[in-house]
């Protein structure tokens, strides 16, 4: 997909309408004669900020389609699940999503595509939930009961015990990393979204300047 412009904000259009204006002004004062000995650089300048606020957009729709793939790796993996029925790994359709208790956690409600039944996807569809149920297991397995014995201890699970404390360092680590990526990505598109409020507020200016004749400087 090459059409940015699905992507341009508000600030974008309205440098696009100022540089657009100053552009027909240059052409114009040309048509009628005039000579303007800097006007092939003032044209270049116009056409670097248009450069500019595309190169911006390029950013924000590189952002939209890391986040859109994101989001179908994660649909991906809730649609491919352990069928009890099949006693297999299938895809399925998400029809709704069920609470889980204890620990409170919502599962998909899914069903198979192959035999048709429909069941409750038994992990949590959210790294939240996948972290929140892995903890809750880890605390069931390793609690002491009154037999003065653990789960773990009785059942032989240091296994199981071992995996869970893996996952759940696994599972919150992986909750960092997108809350780092995403206030990455929020602080650069604050930053890149100042300066095009700044440009746009530049061109104003100018803008204000040149139908101001009585004023010094401007572009046009
Ligand atoms: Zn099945």
């Amino acid at each position: 997909m090459n059409d940015l412009s699905a992507y341009y904000t508000a600030v974008d259009r309205e440098i696009f309408a100022l540089l657009d204006y100053f552009i027909a002004l240059q052409h114009d004062f040309e048509r009628r004669g005039g000579h303007d000995p800097d006007g092939p650089k003032k044209i270049e300048e116009f056409n670097r900020f248009r450069a500019l606020v595309d190169m911006r957009t390029k950013q924000r729709r590189k952002v939209a389609e890391e986040r859109a793939e994101q989001e179908q790796l994660e649909m991906d993996s809730r649609t491919q699940v352990f069928c009890l029925t099949c006693k297999a790994e299938r895809k399925v359709h998400i029809g709704g999503e069920q609470r889980v208790d204890p620990p409170g956690v919502m599962c998909d409600r899914v069903k198979c595509t192959v035999c048709g039944s429909e069941f409750t996807a038994q992990v949590p569809n959210t790294t939240t939930g996948k972290l929140k149920y892995a903890e809750y297991l880890l605390q069931v397995l390793t609690m002491v009961r009154a037999d003065g014995r653990s789960l773990m201890e009785r059942d032989h699970k240091q296994d199981d015990v071992a995996r869970l404390i893996k996952s759940i360092k696994d599972l919150k680590k992986a909750e960092r990393d997108v809350e780092l990526e995403d206030q990455t990505r929020e602080r650069n598109r604050a930053n890149a979204d100042q300066k095009l409020v700044e440009t746009r507020d530049l061109l104003l200016f100018w803008k204000l300047q040149n139908s101001n004749p009585g004023s010094q400087g401007g572009m046009a």
